[in-house]
């Protein structure tokens, strides 16, 4: 059962915090990162996009993979990833993926999720910010404490950051939550947005030196929204812009691989990614990927998911891949 499957890692910010202008990110810390990164490598055999669509084309039955096999991938395109992350990869000499929003990075412009992510980074107090959306809100006659009863909790964050993120990303409407948001990033974090998005994500320069060192670009969509809210047009839009840059910088479009923005997907747009041959689909489901699951729908482990210490004994996903016998002489 080891053989047959993949731990698919997903990474978003990767950076020395204590020295960053933003210590209070949520981000995965570069020393933890590198500790992480010896873990996987003494526990897993990292593999390529490359091999991966080989194993799901080929198969009958189950992948053939190396047993505890694992592939590294970075969603957002930002800089942390070519300054960071890449010299680690390339020393090791093993592959990551990256996906980068297409339209962010094209134009300059900070997404939403980023914005709402610096806006907690910089102010000290969650709560105030957390007021202003509240009484946002209750000036457009929402009542946003419905909403916040009935939603899930969150795997990550604690309820009142959980409460902000989704009144900003989707509970309050667009015309709403937009210029909120844009007035309180001026507040807190820069008026200058193109710069701060310049510092933010790769440019096309930083993708293109990516590929040249045998990384994989995939497809983040164009302006990074939830694709399963969108009607088919719109959704076709979004792939096909967002495949339009991957040409621009390079990327061999037979051979695709579509990372779904939030995980967010549904039956018509995997209906327009087979119609342009995406040969597999990264979703932010939680587990081990293997020949059960369709490869348009493959879940992933959040880096929290995994030790971020190198001698770190394997944890319950390594033993879900059959490492238990391999772990025990790994020299704990
Ligand atoms: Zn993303």
């Amino acid at each position: 059962m080891a053989m047959g499957t993949v731990t698919i890692v997903m990474y978003h910010y990767v950076r020395d915090l204590r020295r960053s202008r933003y210590p209070r990110l949520k981000a995965l810390d570069l020393d933890l990162f590198r500790e992480q990164l010896a873990y996987i490598k003494r526990h897993y055999v990292i593999i390529t996009m490359e091999e991966l669509i080989f194993a799901v084309e080929q198969r009958r039955g189950a992948w053939r993979l190396p047993p505890n096999a694992a592939l590294l991938t970075f969603d957002d395109g930002y800089l942390d990833h070519f300054i960071n992350v890449f010299p680690l990869l390339d020393e090791m000499r093993v592959q990551g993926s990256f996906f980068p929003p297409a339209r962010a990075i094209r134009e300059r412009k900070v997404l939403d999720v980023n914005k709402i992510h610096f806006v907690l980074a910089a102010c000290e107090d969650p709560s105030e910010i957390a007021d202003t959306v509240w009484r946002a809100g209750a000036a457009h006659g929402l009542d946003l404490a419905v909403a916040n009863e009935r939603a899930p909790k969150s795997r990550h964050d604690r309820p009142e950051v959980a409460f902000i993120k989704r009144a900003l990303q989707s509970e309050l409407p667009r015309e709403v939550r937009a210029p909120l948001l844009d007035k309180l990033f001026a507040r807190y974090v820069t008026e200058d947005e193109a710069a701060f998005a310049a510092e933010l994500y790769m440019n096309v320069d930083h993708l293109r030196c990516l590929m040249r060192h045998g990384m994989f670009i995939g497809c983040h969509s164009d302006d990074h929204v939830r694709l399963g809210q969108l009607d088919a047009e719109e959704q076709a839009r979004q792939i096909d812009g967002a495949l339009e840059f991957l040409v621009e910088i390079g990327v061999d479009l037979d051979g695709w691989v579509m990372c779904y923005p939030y995980g967010d997907v549904n039956e018509t747009l995997l209906e327009i990614l087979r119609a342009r041959r995406c040969r597999i689909g990264l979703t932010t489901r939680v587990g081990l990927a293997g020949a059960e699951n369709d490869p348009l729908l493959l879940p992933r482990l959040d880096t929290n998911d995994l030790p971020k210490r190198a001698d770190a004994p394997p944890n319950q996903w390594a033993t879900h891949a059959g490492l238990n016998g391999y772990a025990s002489q790994g020299g704990r």
